[in-house]
């Protein structure tokens, strides 16, 4: 398929980059961001995935699929490594800037349009890998490029 037959059927394409920052904290709470299991436990949660309509109405299908699995995951809790944002039982709080100030220079590296707004958003996870089903992110910038080889 020539570049050309992809502009004409609209395929736009783009690169997300997952990278975990050195912060002192968790993005939407005062928990430590290093890796759990190194502190004493003090629970255990078990839950079950249901899926629910979304800000669209709309009820993911991969979501449904996961509910129908009847799964049950156990999520080891840890002092000062779990709170209860990570669980969705209670708002996120303030957004890390120490987050935010790492953030914004790597965007400026890219060339990137940094937002007006910053809204937290949650992007569902329907493995099991998150107590939440959901991980919770904040869009910075956009639009950025990186050179790789000179191209
Ligand atoms: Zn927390």
């Amino acid at each position: 398929m020539a570049i050309d037959d992809y502009k004409s059927i609209g395929f736009m394409c783009g690169i997300e980059i997952h990278q975990r920052l050195a912060t002192s904290t968790k993005l939407f709470c005062s928990c430590t961001a290093e890796i759990s299991g190194k502190g004493r436990e003090i629970g255990r949660i078990r839950r079950r995935q249901r899926a629910v309509a979304g800000e669209l109405g709309k009820v993911d299908r991969s979501a449904e699929f996961e509910e129908e699995r009847e799964r049950d995951f156990t999520y080891r809790v840890f002092r000062g490594n779990s709170c209860l944002v990570d669980v969705d039982e209670e708002p996120p709080h303030e957004m890390s800037m120490e987050a935010l100030r790492i953030a914004l220079p790597i965007a400026r590296a890219m060339g990137m349009r940094v937002v007006d707004e910053l809204q937290p958003m949650r992007k569902g996870v329907v493995d099991g890998s998150d107590p939440s089903a959901f991980q919770r992110t904040v869009l910075v910038a956009m639009d950025g490029s990186i050179t790789v080889n000179g191209k």
